[in-house]
């Protein structure tokens, strides 16, 4: 009875730290210098994956969709589909018969909006996650006003003609007030605070978990992307910004009564980038050649039911993710192509 408690208290919160960091800039000894906070406070409380595959295609959409669904999706990057095979949220509400307020995305641009719920017969219409798109709802917001919000409103870095209308599972602008008891007017004033859009996007999801307390939030960090602009400096502002908003996430979790100590959290990159070395690519900027760096990258677990301080080198998959939270929180991800990892069990 105590076990079936926990397990009901039981929080998830994954975070990918995208979209897109090599290992050399992050976790390989050269790059530790660019995540100070990661080094310093989480690892030595985190189990450490140092060898994780992407065997899918890597676009950020369908990669992110894929680690939803612990399957390598083969939806087309830039379209707002649905993905094929039941997400985490579905088995999640499904399975554990939980209320549509307990599983929530927070996702960086409108090409995600329907992350929350694929289009599977058996699963799908209604039992996914509520989508927040912090850019779509804070352009809602701002409507009309000159709020000199610009920076945060960039949609996506890759192909910047591509910004599908939205329909279906959107968060409507009247949720700000309901969900999120944000008014318009007190949401653009914070948002000129921000400096990213992952800063917002961190911002909302601080929110949700103070107002609905979900039991599975998966958060698509984004600002690093804007390396394919070809700046190496912003694509480190990028990750040392991704580093300190990690940070930040993991502190708000201790703070905040429902999540301190019922609270798992996963932080894992979408995939990697370019080697430098790779005549067919042009390096960090961008990921085309699907070579080893940019499908070769790591993933951090930490809080509840995590062994603190261990560091494991076997490979894993970027798909073995759903498989082993559903065997954390009592689901069968029936339909995922991974396998539980057996050192989180
Ligand atoms: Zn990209």
């Amino acid at each position: 009875m105590r076990a079936e408690s926990a397990r009901r208290k039981r929080k998830i919160i994954v975070v990918t730290f995208g979209g897109g960091a090599r290992d050399q800039e992050t976790f390989a000894p050269q790059g530790q210098e660019n995540i100070p906070n990661m080094m310093k406070e989480l690892i030595p409380q985190s189990s450490f994956f140092t060898h994780v595959t992407n065997q899918g295609i890597l676009g950020h959409y369908v990669a992110t969709a894929s680690l939803t669904t612990g399957t390598y999706e083969t939806l087309n990057n830039f379209s707002a589909v649905p993905p094929d095979h039941p997400t985490v949220f579905e088995y999640f509400r499904k399975d554990l018969h939980r209320p549509p307020t307990d599983a929530w995305v927070v996702a960086p641009s409108n090409g995600f909006n329907r992350i929350g719920e694929s289009n599977c017969s058996s699963y799908g219409q209604g039992l996914g996650a509520a989508v927040i798109l912090p850019k779509h709802l804070l352009a809602a917001a701002s409507s009309g006003s000159k709020a000199n919000i610009d920076h945060l409103l960039r949609d996506n870095y890759e192909n910047p003609l591509y910004t599908p209308q939205l329909s279906g599972n959107e968060f409507q602008l009247s949720q700000l007030e309901r969900v999120l008891r944000l008014s318009v007017d007190d949401f653009t004033a914070h948002a000129r605070t921000l400096s990213s859009p992952d800063e917002l996007s961190l911002y909302i999801a601080r929110r949700l978990m103070e107002q609905e307390a979900p039991g599975l939030l998966w958060i698509t960090m984004h600002d690093i992307d804007i390396a394919h602009s070809g700046a190496y400096s912003l694509y480190m502002d990028g990750i040392r910004r991704t580093d300190r908003l990690c940070y930040e996430l993991w502190q708000a979790v201790q703070q905040n009564p429902e999540y301190a100590g019922n609270t798992t959290m996963f932080i894992l990159p979408d995939f990697g980038r370019d080697s430098d070395y790779d005549s067919g690519g042009n390096g960090f900027q961008h990921h085309r050649t699907g070579d080893i760096a940019s499908r070769t990258t790591w993933m951090m677990a930490l809080g509840v039911g995590i062994r603190p301080g261990m560091i494991y080198d076997d490979p894993i998959q970027s798909v073995d993710l759903v498989p082993s939270l559903g065997a954390i929180l009592g689901f069968d991800a029936v339909q995922s192509s991974g396998k539980p990892i057996k050192e989180l069990l």
